[in-house]
């Protein structure tokens, strides 16, 4: 059995939707997108593996200078407002840069 069907069985409800034959632009805009704060992320590097359209990537070497690895932005056009990265990362570290606006 496929590890969806298994997670479908257990939530006992299908509240994942299939996925659409072709993936296009967004229909619809979410109430809100994230956005990080450069100064507060540290980055564990966590987000950006469970963003669910992988919009969250590290900025370019030395964009903040002084800092080693660079910390993560989302490409908040691409965003769809899951809130995912904001649970991820109050629940994995103490730094909470992530805020949601409209
Ligand atoms: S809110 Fe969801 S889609 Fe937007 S950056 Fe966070 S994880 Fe990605
Ligand atoms: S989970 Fe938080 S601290 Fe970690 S990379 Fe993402 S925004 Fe930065």
């Amino acid at each position: 059995m496929a590890a969806i069907d298994i997670i479908k069985r257990r939530l006992k409800e299908d509240r994942v939707s299939d996925v659409p034959e072709e993936i296009g632009e967004k229909k619809k805009r979410p109430r809100e997108v994230a956005f990080m704060d450069m100064n507060l992320c540290f980055p564990c590097g966590k987000c950006p593996e469970f963003c669910p359209v992988q919009c969250i990537e590290y900025l370019a070497p030395n964009t903040l200078p002084g800092r080693g690895v660079q910390p993560v932005q989302d490409r908040f056009q691409e965003c769809i407002g899951c809130y995912i990265c904001v649970e991820v990362c109050s629940l994995l570290t103490d730094y909470d840069p992530i805020r949601m606006y409209e």
